[in-house]
């Protein structure tokens, strides 16, 4: 599994790009998240709209679905040799999902006798999971955790054959009250966790995050979503993520 965090900003960010991750599952690729700069971050990777397979959107701030109708709309609108060969990604839903996506994306979408349903092949994810070749991803529920009458979510990627598995928290404030700690086992890589280096009502702080992990599960913890004024040569006891640099887990 090789995980590129295409931005690792918070949501105003004027330095770096919204934290959206790309993730190599063998010949699968994930987008997690399409915040507004997507359009730009994706470019900076040199990464084309059609190589993306499925798409999950944790919660629906700006900075994690604000760029998934453009997206949407440059997959579809594909040319090849002058023939319309539309794109369309697998867009990954929880049920509880389904009627926001559906809010969001029909006024932008629904023209032209098109629908949005047109534009991605929507699969709801019954029972919180999916399989894509032999990897298993399953929602890890947030709801009202990062923001007070906001569904969330995370994910938890598992390659079947090793049982190795990578967790993605999302946008989180109240760690205590999540199912993180339940997912963590020996073959846990990597949590990717939204982190905030001063204090706020919905991120993680770092000390709430050193506080709610053991300590032996600092150095899997790699911090995302921070504020542009991080600075690099502060001493961490947790990794932090670099925009644009891979992970490679085997
Ligand atoms: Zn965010
Ligand atoms: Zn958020």
């Amino acid at each position: 599994m090789i995980l590129l965090p295409l931005g690792t900003g918070n949501g105003f960010t004027k330095k770096y790009f919204h934290s959206n991750l790309l993730i190599n599952m063998g010949s699968k690729r994930l987008l997690v998240d399409a915040g507004t700069t997507l359009r730009y971050s994706l470019d900076r990777a040199k990464v084309t709209p059609f190589s993306i397979d499925c798409i999950f959107i944790t919660h629906l701030h700006h900075d994690h679905v604000g760029g998934l109708s453009e997206f949407l709309t440059s997959c579809y609108w594909r040319f090849v040799s002058g023939n319309h060969q539309p794109h369309r990604p697998t867009l990954l839903l929880r049920p509880s999902q389904f009627e926001e996506i559906d809010r969001l994306l029909s006024p932008t979408l629904n023209n032209q006798g098109l629908v949005w349903q047109d534009y991605c092949i929507p699969y709801v994810m019954e029972d919180g999971t999916y399989t894509a070749e032999d990897y298993f991803l399953c929602i890890i529920p947030s709801d009202n955790l990062h923001c007070e009458g906001l569904k969330s979510c995370g994910l938890k990627i598992i390659h079947q054959s090793t049982g190795h598995n990578v967790l993605i928290t999302g946008d989180i404030k109240n760690l205590a009250q999540s199912e993180l700690l339940g997912q963590i086992n020996h073959n846990t890589q990597a949590i990717i966790q939204d982190l905030s280096f001063s204090n706020n009502n919905v991120h993680a702080t770092y000390e709430e995050v050193l506080n709610y992990y053991p300590k032996n599960v600092h150095k899997k913890v790699y911090a995302i979503h921070y504020e542009d004024e991080f600075n690099f040569n502060k001493n961490c006891r947790v990794n932090i993520l670099r925009q644009g640099i891979a992970l490679n887990f085997k």
